[in-house]
């Protein structure tokens, strides 16, 4: 059983319509103007998934220690009060001072992350028209830890933040100007909250990169374009459908296609919106899985065309942002499959040599490797996440995100930094 004093204690936590994800981290309360992710340490994380149905699990780990196994889960409620048993099972006088939500949307308002207050409250729950799909799990989550963690300082951040530099030219779309005005139907943009963190991970491994582009490529995935550490145009849009093939939703495709496929199909807007975001992208090619690691270890037609047609799209947006920011300094590849896998990254930058970008085989394999194995638990290893692998002119890296330390650093630089005058 782990035992903290003298230390400030922050709860992670992101909660996905049928899942929640936490870490734990604690800092000196001695910190000073010290950067929090210079001085963190993550003492316990989890995930538990299958919410509300029969096929309820749970994973914890501490540093050297896992404890995991199949348990059902009414709802988020059980599932959190579940993590919070755990956590007060492993690590004795346990006080949380603050809980840090992740939010996908946070609209045209939040464009830092807040202090949670009654007023943000209301303003939250008009956002869930923008993000159905996401916003609705982020409250709900929220709720249920104010309640079980009144005396802990509530904070949100947001995903579409770090997007809010895009300029007007790149961020809103050529359909009737009236719609953006009315409607706020504009690029937001996620995957923030990493892209952030990969920004601040470059800059402390004294990286100094003017124009860089990032591929997050997980289940969900997107590319940013990012000048001057601010993001100036990012593949997904109005929604995380936008951009990119992923794991279950299409990326791009002729806006046409939803109005033949709901006419032939005889469909509801619901099943529609259904297929482009569960049943294409990877899967939708393959027929047999959205998940990369596994379409890997098979050899069929349909197979190799999801993995041709993912590596393809990712090509043409690296092509689309290098003409965009007039050339790049710097290329990262982050997110389960831009961290782990060596023939992505290989297979992309194979169709970038004119602009500078190669590979180096040996250290992009060793890359993967250490990744394969990485254990985020213990004191944060800001040197240890960037693996530099390219060969050529453009440095290339293959980064380990930590989205969950990036939104507890920002949590306590929102807190405490003002009080204590630093920058
Ligand atoms: P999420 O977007 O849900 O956070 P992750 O960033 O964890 O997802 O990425 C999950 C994806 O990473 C999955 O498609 C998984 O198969 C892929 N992945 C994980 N490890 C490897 C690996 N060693 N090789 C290839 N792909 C991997």
């Amino acid at each position: 059983m782990i035992k903290k004093t003298g230390q400030i204690h922050i709860l992670s936590i992101n909660c996905g319509s049928s899942s929640v994800k936490f870490s734990i981290f604690e800092i000196p309360d001695s910190l000073g103007k010290k950067n929090p992710l210079l001085n963190a340490e993550r003492i316990f994380s989890g995930v538990i998934e299958e919410i509300g149905t029969k096929f309820g699990e749970f994973h914890f780990k501490t540093k050297g220690k896992e404890d995991f196994g199949k348990l059902n889960f009414k709802d988020h409620s059980e599932a959190i009060n579940f993590m919070i048993h755990k956590l007060g099972f492993n690590i004795a006088n346990l006080n949380i001072n603050i809980v840090v939500h992740r939010f996908v949307h946070g609209g045209d308002e939040f464009r830092e992350p807040v202090v949670v207050t009654k007023e943000n409250i209301v303003k939250l729950n008009g956002l869930t028209e923008l993000a159905p799909l996401h916003n609705p799990s982020n409250l709900k989550g929220l709720k249920i830890m104010s309640g079980c963690m009144p005396h802990a300082k509530q904070v949100c951040v947001f995903d579409t933040a770090f997007h809010r530099t895009i300029p007007l030219y790149a961020g809103i779309y050529p359909i009737p100007l009236d719609y953006y005005y009315r409607y706020k139907v504009k690029r937001y943009g996620f995957h923030g909250i990493s892209y952030s963190y990969i920004n601040n991970l470059l800059s402390l491994n004294k990286k100094d990169i003017k124009k860089l582009i990032i591929c997050h490529l997980g289940n969900g995935a997107s590319i940013c374009a990012v000048k001057n550490g601010v993001s100036v145009d990012t593949s997904m849009g109005y929604t995380p459908l936008e951009g990119l093939m992923m794991g279950t939703r299409c990326g791009d495709i002729d806006p046409s296609i939803p109005f033949i496929l709901k006419e032939k199909l005889n469909i509801s807007c619901e099943e529609l919106y259904d297929i482009l975001n569960k049943k294409s992208g990877l899967l939708g090619i393959s027929q047999k899985t959205y998940d990369f690691k596994e379409l890997l270890t098979y050899s069929d037609e349909n197979s190799k065309l999801a993995f041709k047609m993912y590596v393809y799209r990712i090509i043409k947006f690296i092509g689309g942002y290098c003409a965009a920011l007039n050339g790049i300094d710097a290329l990262v590849f982050t997110g389960g499959i831009g961290e782990n896998s060596s023939l992505l990254r290989k297979e992309v930058c194979k169709n970038l040599a004119y602009l500078g970008i190669k590979i180096d085989d040996r250290k992009n394999k060793k890359a993967s490797e250490y990744f394969n194995k990485f254990d985020c638990h213990g004191k944060i290893k800001i040197r240890k996440q960037v693996k530099s692998i390219g060969g050529g002119k453009i440095p290339i890296f293959a980064v380990h995100t930590d989205e969950d330390i990036q939104m507890a650093s920002e949590a306590v630089k929102l807190l405490f930094y003002e009080k204590r005058g630093a920058t």
